[in-house]
């Protein structure tokens, strides 16, 4: 497959918007789709053409990213009469990097490639400062060939572009990883909250937690306890960074992989709970960090 120079970006929201301009800043010729006016707008603004349909956007171009807030979403673009399918060239590349439903991504996959298509699902990791600084992590799942014709569209948005297996293998990586994140996150905020009622100083529980076997990424580089990590959002009001309400939607996500698949996973189950409640208390906007003053009881909403 020759290389892909033009880019058909579909979704361009907070993550998509940043992405498609460093696209641009790499020297992609980008083509932006999008329902909303003003995210179109500031596509303009970062360099993008934009079209007024989808079949304008994707035809005759080489590749097509999209970045869609669920599953629901990635089927109608893709498979609606006039959708990605109906229009774009045959052999074209897709990239759906969004993060939905291995299911939805397998679907799309298969009739893509029975289209004649190239397809992988590549979920990133990594929120909207991120996409803005080219620095997002993509899981890939789709065959060598498809991760080969991938990886130099989506490396000027990349730190690292990683193969995870077959199509719906990054959807995969990306709740797996992203359930452990939830209760480790969960499950550091409790120790610092006993810690404080049982008299000890956060900054000494931290110095030392985090040279024992209790450390863990959530504690030393995003620790949920304002003061012992600087730049982690505690320092700053829990202010995204990763929402909470962007974690529950990923442990909604992986229950209902484990139900589908038989996997026991009740801690990922109690973790998907807490943060639901989280929400319900007002907390959806919050950093996902933020969970630690529900569970000290200073949550005020
Ligand atoms: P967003 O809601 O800001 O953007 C989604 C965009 O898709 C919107 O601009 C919307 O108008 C557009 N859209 C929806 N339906 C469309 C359609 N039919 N045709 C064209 N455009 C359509 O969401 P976001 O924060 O950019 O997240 C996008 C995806 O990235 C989600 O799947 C999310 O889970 C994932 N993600 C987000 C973050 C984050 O921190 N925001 C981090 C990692 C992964």
């Amino acid at each position: 497959m020759t290389q892909s120079k033009t880019i058909a970006f579909i979704g361009l929201g907070h993550m998509g918007g940043p992405m498609a301009a460093n696209l641009v800043k790499a020297g992609f010729d980008v083509t932006a789709y999008d329902l909303s006016e003003e995210a179109l707008a500031q596509a303009r603004k970062n360099g993008c053409t934009t079209a007024s349909s989808i079949a304008e956007a994707v035809t005759g171009k080489d590749a097509v990213i999209t970045m869609l807030p669920a599953g629901r979403h990635v089927r109608a673009v893709y498979g609606a009469a006039d959708g990605v399918f109906a229009s774009a060239r045959k052999g074209a590349l897709f990239c759906d990097c969004s993060t939905i439903d291995i299911q939805s991504a397998r679907d799309v996959a298969a009739e893509a490639e029975k289209l004649g298509f190239v397809m992988v699902d590549s979920p990133v990791s990594g929120g909207v400062a991120a996409a803005e600084a080219g620095t997002l992590a993509f899981m890939v799942g789709g065959s060598d060939a498809a991760f080969d014709a991938a990886e130099p569209v989506l490396e000027p948005m990349a730190k690292a572009v990683l193969h995870a297996g077959g199509s719906g293998a990054g959807q995969a990586v990306k709740i797996c990883n992203n359930m452990l994140l939830g209760i480790c996150m969960i499950g550091t905020s409790e120790a610092f909250v006993l810690a404080k009622k049982l008299g000890l100083d956060p900054q000494r529980f931290f110095d030392i937690s985090s040279k024992a076997s209790g450390q863990n990424w959530s504690m030393t580089a995003y620790c949920p306890e304002p003061g012992p990590v600087p730049s982690s959002p505690a320092n700053n009001g829990y202010k995204p960074g990763f929402s909470a309400a962007m974690m529950l939607k990923d442990l909604r996500l992986a229950q209902e992989a484990a139900h589908q698949s038989g996997a026991a996973t009740p801690l990922g189950a109690e973790a998907q709970a807490l943060y639901a409640l989280f929400e319900q208390l007002g907390g959806g906007d919050t950093d996902f960090s933020g969970i630690i003053q529900m569970l000290n009881g200073d949550w005020t909403g």
